[in-house]
């Protein structure tokens, strides 16, 4: 078997200590592997962050909602450990209208044009551009299209694939974590070889085993398992020697990132009559791509509301900077919530994710007609490369749960062309 390298020191390196990178090497412990996990970053969990610092309580920069299929372990780790689950399956909303909150009428116009989408999207044959298959010359539709594009999906509506919208498996869980989901998935790392502070700069893969070339040496290993995003990997910041093959490659170039930016504003106590864990959404009477921020107001109970911006937009946002983006985020809220809004916002941060190198985007989102290209990426190169991550979440794509469920897989893989461990 050409990946077999017996005389190498370790059997598997993990690059990138995300929930994917995590999964896969606390499967392969499990099967009594050695296991290596480099991270570029000088914390663990990726995409997965919660911090304390800016506001004095967790606020979660990349995944918050725990949402998933049955027997996922964080919601059993989450309970032995003493993390609190905000059940978030059946959350408020609230509907703005230029002229202020909408009625019921209103309310019940949003609800059927989001079910049109929902029904439109599931029902298409092919995998086209959402835009293709629905009407969205009202307000509403066009509201619900850009929490399905921008704000799920970080791309327009009219990037969005409807092979990946039609993937998504049913949630036997839908939670938010008070603690933080990036402060449970950094706890779920406990006990796990992770070398922080070592970037990956290229792979040799010619073989037997694989050479992973780091800033801190290089570590010889029977596979890896790569799981940084598609934005890394179309980035050329980890070169493959060989090259990695063309269908990879295109299957890369097909699952381009896309963009949520988080604008998270404190609001020192004051909370303008909303219950906790509320969105806020506002009619869409511009054209599609909008330049919209749809928020969610006080998660978990904490003293924040945090605005949504996605797609094109965001990417436009993020360039203009933190302080534009408040501004922004600040105009969106007081068209909702009236002209007080300024005064009771204390604090705001925005997340940055477009420009971080190490992610390179939010997370990956199929072109068009290109969903077929998350298949490909999972293949393995030479029986020695294997990929994971949340571009490779088979039903939860771009989730934390499909990031860690490509893990498992990929470790269940790799663990199927090492054989049995030598005794
Ligand atoms: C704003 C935002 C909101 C989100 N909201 C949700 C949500 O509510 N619920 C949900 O389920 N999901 C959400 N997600 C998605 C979720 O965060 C990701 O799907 C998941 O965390 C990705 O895990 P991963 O292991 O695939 O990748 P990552 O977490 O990105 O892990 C890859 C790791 O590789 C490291 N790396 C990169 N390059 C190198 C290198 N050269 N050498 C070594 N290491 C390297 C990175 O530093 C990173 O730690 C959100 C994401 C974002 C950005």
């Amino acid at each position: 078997m050409p990946g077999n390298d017996r005389s190498a020191a370790t059997d598997v390196v993990v690059v990138g200590a995300g929930a994917a990178g995590l999964a896969a090497a606390r499967r392969l412990l499990g099967a009594k592997r050695s296991v290596v996990v480099v991270e570029a970053c000088d914390r663990i969990g990726g995409r997965a962050y919660t911090e304390s610092h800016t506001f004095g309580f967790p606020f979660d920069h990349g995944c918050a909602w725990l949402q998933g299929p049955p027997g996922l372990p964080h919601v059993g780790l989450a309970e032995a450990t003493g993390f609190t689950l905000v059940d978030a399956s059946e959350p408020d909303g609230l509907l703005f209208t230029p002229d202020g909150p909408a009625g019921a009428a209103e309310g019940d116009a949003y609800d059927a044009a989001a079910a049109r989408i929902t029904a439109a999207l599931g029902a298409a044959k092919e995998d086209v551009a959402a835009d293709t298959c629905v009407d969205l010359a009202d307000p509403w539709a066009a509201a619900a299209a850009t929490w399905v594009g921008a704000m799920d999906h970080g791309v327009d509506f009219a990037d969005l694939s409807t092979g990946d919208f039609g993937v998504y498996g049913p949630y036997a869980v839908n939670a938010l974590i008070r603690e933080g989901l990036g402060a449970l998935v950094l706890r779920s790392a406990e006990g796990l070889p992770v070398r922080t502070g070592t970037t990956v700069t290229g792979i040799d893969w010619s073989g037997p085993g694989v050479t992973v070339h780091t800033t801190r040496g290089d570590l010889r290993a029977r596979a890896c398992i790569v799981t940084v995003s598609t934005g890394v990997l179309a980035s050329g910041r980890i070169r493959f020697t060989p090259s990695l093959p063309l269908a990879t490659q295109a299957a890369v170039d097909d699952l381009p990132m896309g963009l949520l930016v988080k604008i998270a504003l404190a609001t020192g106590g004051t909370r303008f009559g909303l219950a906790d864990s509320t969105y806020l959404t506002r009619a869409i009477t511009e054209p599609l791509p909008a330049p919209a921020c749809f928020f969610f107001a006080f998660p978990a109970g904490w003293d924040l509301i945090v605005g949504f911006v996605g797609g094109s937009f965001g990417w436009e946002l993020a360039r203009a900077g933190e302080a534009a983006a408040i501004e922004f985020a600040l105009g969106e809220l007081t068209g909702m919530l009236g002209g007080d809004v300024r005064r009771h916002v204390v604090q705001g941060c925005m997340t940055c994710w477009a420009d971080d190198p190490l992610t390179l985007g939010a997370y990956a989102a199929a072109r068009p007609g290109r969903h077929a290209a998350r298949a490909v990426l999972a293949q393995p190169l030479g029986e020695r490369v294997f990929f994971a991550g949340e571009a490779l979440g088979g039903a939860y794509p771009a989730l934390m749960s499909g990031a860690h469920l490509s893990g498992e897989a990929a470790a269940d893989a790799v663990l199927g062309h090492l054989g049995r461990p030598a005794i």
